[in-house]
């Protein structure tokens, strides 16, 4: 059974939530905006279809499900979308580049701790690949 997913308002153009902005096959979530509460493809979609200014997620809603993966259905959090590059749910991978719209929808805030994170983690997987063929030799 799948589980019930939110509408998605805008030009969306596919059942993946493609709008007529961003199509390519990465381009597979929405987001909830924080000003009416519903989800868009992207922030042109929502300039587009209301008449207000979009509003961005405060750095405390990190825990707000506000991601939806048009794929599977799963809704992410902003805390958990700031952390991967798939879908925690059905693996399919996102956009990086929608990152770079950051600050569109959500606080600074939340990506920087979590970039940090990430590069950090990058750092370990590197470190331990090196000390993994230290020991082979
Ligand atoms: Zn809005
Ligand atoms: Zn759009
Ligand atoms: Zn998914």
């Amino acid at each position: 059974m799948r589980p019930e997913r939110p509408r998605v308002f805008g030009p969306v153009v596919d059942a993946e939530t493609r709008c007529i902005h961003y199509s390519t096959p990465l381009d597979v979530i929405a987001i909830r905006f924080r000003c009416c509460g519903e989800f868009y493809p992207c922030h042109l979609c929502h300039a587009d279809t209301v008449d207000h200014p979009a509003a961005q997620w405060e750095a405390g809603a990190k825990h707000e499900r506000a991601v939806l993966c048009g794929v599977c259905g799963y809704v992410l959090t902003i805390e958990e979308y700031a952390g991967v590059e798939t879908c925690p749910s059905c693996a399919t991978r996102f956009n990086p580049g929608c990152k770079l719209h950051w600050e569109l929808y959500f606080s600074r805030r939340h990506i920087r701790r979590q970039v940090r994170a990430a590069a950090k983690a990058r750092c370990l997987t590197v470190l331990n690949q090196r000390s993994a063929s230290t020991r082979d030799r």
